[in-house]
């Protein structure tokens, strides 16, 4: 399942000019509410809790936030920008509370997220695709089942947690009282002890892989966008769930479309003759080629609009406009009888009869009174 990364301010429910007081209010409100402690096994609440998390994360650092601002999600794939795991949800949890509540992490942990940039081409980007990608990451070893353990043999239980990878305890906590659950030391929260490694992964239980996988191009996707596969990131040690994988886009220029947001420009060049009597013209557009109308007398610089030729909405599907820039093309070189058509309409010494006279006509006029 594919979903669209959201907007940081939308996920914080917080205005674009928010200051730092009320992002720590927005953030300490939802990090509360989504907190797996307090959802016990509920995967929607643990999604927020991260995606809370990683838009904190950025909106409070002021130089991430201002890259956000600028570059909205493709800011992130710049290489010091550092990924976003569930663990550094919970590591800001903590830091934000203050709460040494890092060992109620135990057992499992969930694999990390990946991130990849997709080449695509300008139509793919206007209209979606199907694409599939080669993802380089770890994987469970099959071998052994991600156990750890060489085949044929298979781990002890480990004696000082009985098998659980878990001690606990009670502890007092934000939340009240709670049981704080922490990784047993001896296993690492294993709950067993290889004896005989699994050759294959050196016991590891994960190796690593290249997996194909089927990536939904949205249409009207946008350098500022990352698509989210669910599960498709790196194996969770010790048998833990998969993380995301997270896929970004670079688009390649159309030869003659240039896009603006959901607007695709097009720059249509007309001869003189054309702007003064009108004309139909044949111009491309994404949906293959359109009409387009140019009226008696346009002027240079006048926009034609063609309504519906432009990009999709990425979610409301609502599609933008294709705006066709008039640019008159004086004729620079003129044979003979078009020298002499030009002169008849005046060239030489004729002036638009209804444009004023220009700023630099009356300039001139005023110095050289005799011109
Ligand atoms: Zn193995
Ligand atoms: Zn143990």
């Amino acid at each position: 399942m594919a979903t669209v990364k959201r907007d940081y301010y939308e996920v914080l429910g917080v205005d674009r000019s928010a200051g730092t007081e009320e992002l720590k209010r927005a953030y300490r409100k939802l990090a509360m509410r989504f907190h797996p402690d307090r959802n016990q096994g509920d995967k929607e609440a643990e999604e927020r809790f991260k995606e809370v998390g990683e838009a904190y994360s950025v909106l409070s650092d002021p130089e991430k936030r201002r890259r956000y601002d600028t570059f909205g999600h493709s800011g992130e794939q710049m290489p010091d920008f550092g990924s976003f795991s569930f663990d550094s949800a919970f590591d800001l949890f903590d830091m934000f509370f203050g709460g040494g509540r890092r060992g109620a992490r135990s057992g499992p942990q969930r694999g990390s997220d990946l991130r990849m940039t997709l080449d695509i081409s300008f139509e793919e980007a206007v209209f979606g695709a199907k694409r599939s990608v080669e993802v380089p990451r770890t994987a469970t070893c099959p071998d052994c089942s991600g156990s750890g353990a060489a085949p044929g043999t298979s781990p002890r239980t480990c004696s000082d947690c009985g098998g659980s990878g878990q001690v606990r305890r009670a502890v007092q906590s934000i939340f009240g009282q709670m049981v704080n659950v922490t990784a047993c030391p001896r296993c690492h929260g294993e709950g067993r002890i290889v004896g005989t490694p699994c050759p294959r992964c050196r016991g590891r239980g994960l190796v690593e892989e290249r997996k194909s996988i089927e990536v939904s191009i949205p249409a009207g996707v946008d350098a500022d966008i990352q698509v989210r596969v669910s599960g498709e990131g790196e194996a969770g040690p010790r048998g833990g769930p998969p993380g995301d994988l997270y896929i970004g886009f670079r688009i390649a220029p159309h030869p003659e479309l240039a896009r603006r947001g959901q607007d695709l420009i097009y720059e249509l060049p007309i001869t003189v003759a054309q702007a003064a009597l009108g004309d139909r013209i044949t111009v491309p557009t994404v949906d293959g080629q359109a009409e387009v109308e140019v009226p008696a007398g346009t002027q240079h610089g006048r926009t034609i609009k063609l309504a519906g030729h432009g990009v999709p909405h990425v979610r409301t599907g609502r599609r933008g406009d294709q705006l066709c820039v008039v640019r008159v093309v004086v004729p620079t070189h003129l044979s003979v009888a078009e020298r002499k058509l030009y002169e008849q309409l005046g060239g030489r010494t004729g002036r638009p009869a209804d444009v004023k006279r220009g700023f630099f006509e009356n300039l001139r006029g005023f110095f050289s009174p005799s011109d």
